[in-house]
């Protein structure tokens, strides 16, 4: 992609056609033609890339984006609404609104772990906001790439959105230009480097990161619904979610019978032998799983525990026994391993996940309405969930993002339109009155009115 791409979309912006709302609600729909006749060749896609299953491309990907769509429909044009505000007596007469208004060009670099969900939802707001967009999958998962570019070729208003397939340097090429609004979701890492690139052109952005989301389970409640919801939202994609529990902190009396539970739980998910479960996808690429694999073998005692080359299979995995200094716990897992660490005291597992300042999600099994208040008093993060997990980032009415380290900026629903807009303050006066009282020369009487204005009547 040269400049000619993003002069093309910034000439159609400026053109305005992607103001109106007729053009915002048939670029939803298209989208939405595309996801509901592309089903089958982008499970296809996500199956070639790292094994998905069907389903969990429905639930996770294509169905969210869908269900995001008809929810952007539904509220579109409460959400374009200018807001009137009063108008202070010293300024009448005059009206005063804001208004939302896109930022003109954005850019929206993708990661490879939910690789349609994550490049499409975020463009589905920019639509919403009235904004040109460029595309940039990961590489990492380039059947889907694929997909999303022949997509946009066949579904999408070409002159306003587009797709750069490619990896690092495609990227870095991108981030050369000048973009009205950059919308980054990846690693830390590369987070840094890409508002690096922004701060060149004083550019707008969004982060959405990752880091260690932990799990706390105070044993009050039903420990084998527990159980079950854990083990399927930690191994659900193959643990390679920014927001799945990355370990558990469990009250050290209910361990065994957490631990026994999840085992039970593992079993009726995936059989015996995950390995052959058509939900059990693989790790996305050769550098995760070598990074699984080391990390494995290093840190429990290796019999039973298979992986394979040959497909990048590394098996489900509870980590009994571990502690907060153990290799798991010094970065990020997002891989099927789960470290299960008992605490004593909900002050002792406060502390314990305090040492990560503000994790993109934070979950809590608690029944106690008094240690549920205490876990939020006590702690930060983006988002929170109690007795359940994973459902606070599919909720449209909910903002999703991350706080400190896991990122900032928020997305989904409203909050995904507000992220791609900015408000616009309007201020709509008479010629007369023009009192000569604001004007010089101020005399000490005018200076003392003035006073008396401002203070009372601004
Ligand atoms: P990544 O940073 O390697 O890549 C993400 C995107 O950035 C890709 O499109 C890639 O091509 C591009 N990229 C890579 N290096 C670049 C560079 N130097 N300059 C510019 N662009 C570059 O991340 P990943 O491995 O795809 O994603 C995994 C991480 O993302 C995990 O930490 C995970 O927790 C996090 N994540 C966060 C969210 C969220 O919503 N907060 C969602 C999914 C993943």
């Amino acid at each position: 992609m040269g400049d000619s791409v993003t002069a093309l979309l910034r000439a159609t912006f400026e053109g305005g056609t992607t103001r109106n709302f007729t053009w915002r609600r048939s670029q939803l729909l298209a989208l939405e033609t595309f996801l509901v006749e592309r089903e089958k060749e982008i499970a296809a896609a996500l199956h070639a890339d790292f094994r998905k299953s069907a389903a969990e491309t429905f639930l996770t990907e294509t169905g969210y984006l869908r269900s995001e769509i008809r929810f952007a429909l539904k509220h579109l044009k409460s959400w374009m609404k200018p807001q009137r505000v009063a108008v202070p007596l010293i300024y009448q007469p005059a009206t005063a609104y804001y208004r939302p208004e896109p930022y003109g060009v954005v850019l929206i670099i993708g990661a490879w772990n939910y690789p349609l969900n994550l490049t499409l939802a975020p463009l589905i707001n920019a639509i919403a906001a009235g904004n040109c967009a460029v595309v940039k999958p990961s590489e990492h998962a380039p059947h889907t790439s694929a997909v999303i570019a022949s997509g946009f070729g066949d579904y999408l208003d070409r002159s306003a959105l587009c797709v750069v397939e490619g990896g690092v340097e495609e990227s870095r090429t991108l981030l050369e230009e000048r973009f009205d609004y950059i919308f980054y979701t990846g690693s830390r890492m590369t987070g840094r480097e890409v508002m690096h690139a922004a701060a060149k052109h004083l550019t707008p952005l969004t982060l959405e990161l990752g880091g260690k989301c932990p799990c706390i389970v105070d044993g009050s409640g039903d420990l084998r619904v527990a159980a079950r919801r854990i083990v399927w939202a930690k191994f659900l994609n193959a643990g390679q979610t920014c927001i799945a529990p990355d370990y558990v902190l469990v009250e050290e009396q209910k361990e065994a019978e957490l631990i026994r539970y999840m085992h039970e739980a593992l079993a009726d998910f995936y059989g015996d032998d995950p390995r052959s479960s058509p939900d059990f996808p693989r790790i996305g690429n050769a550098y995760n799983f070598l990074r699984l694999e080391k990390l494995l073998a290093g840190s429990v005692p290796s019999a039973g525990v298979f992986t394979d080359h040959g497909e990048f299979y590394i098996p489900p995995t509870i980590l009994q026994g571990s502690s907060m200094d153990s290799a798991f716990m010094q970065s990020e897992i997002f891989g099927p391993l789960l470290p299960v660490i008992a605490y004593t005291g909900i002050e002792e597992a406060l502390s314990c996940i305090r040492r990560e300042k503000a994790p993109l999600a934070l979950y809590l099994f608690s029944s106690v309405k008094s240690v549920q208040e205490k876990v939020l008093l006590h702690s930060r993060s983006g988002g929170v969930s109690i007795n359940d997990l994973l459902f606070q980032a599919s909720m449209h009415h909910l903002p999703f993002g991350g706080l400190g380290s896991s990122g900032f900026g928020a997305y989904h629903g409203r909050a995904g339109f507000d992220t791609f807009s900015f408000q616009r303050s309007i201020l709509e006066r008479s010629l007369y009155p023009d009192p000569a009282l604001r004007y010089p020369p101020y005399s000490r009487l005018k200076f003392r009115l003035l006073k008396m204005l401002v203070t009372l009547f601004q």
